[in-house]
């Protein structure tokens, strides 16, 4: 699933948002920043989740190397212990939407 381009938080500027703000402010910070803005929204649009198409870096005025430095952001950004947390808060915030979901409501 591409990641979408456009000025949301949690989408592609925003993950880059976030990389900075973990050499700004601090990882910590930068980390627990993506998973509220990303990691918990209801269609999250991980970095990961880039294709690699390099329709980004085509139009990028920068011609900033897109697709290396999202995989990059993406693994400072969710190292294992993040991921995992972020699978369990997801899992626990949208089991009602789910069973409901399931039920036909
Ligand atoms: S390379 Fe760029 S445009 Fe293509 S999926 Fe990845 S982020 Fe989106």
């Amino acid at each position: 699933m591409p990641i979408k381009m456009d000025n949301e938080q949690g989408r592609l500027p925003g993950t880059f948002l976030r990389y900075n703000t973990m050499f700004i402010e601090s990882p910590k910070q930068g980390r627990f920043q993506y998973a509220q803005t990303v990691g918990l929204t209801k269609e999250p649009a991980f970095a990961s989740q880039c294709i690699g198409c390099g329709k980004c870096e085509a139009h990028c005025p920068q011609q900033l190397p897109i697709r290396e430095k999202l995989k990059e952001a993406d693994k400072a950004l969710r190292p294992l212990p993040y991921k995992i947390g972020i699978n369990v808060v997801r899992k626990f915030m949208f089991r009602k939407t789910r069973r409901s979901a399931a039920q036909g409501k």
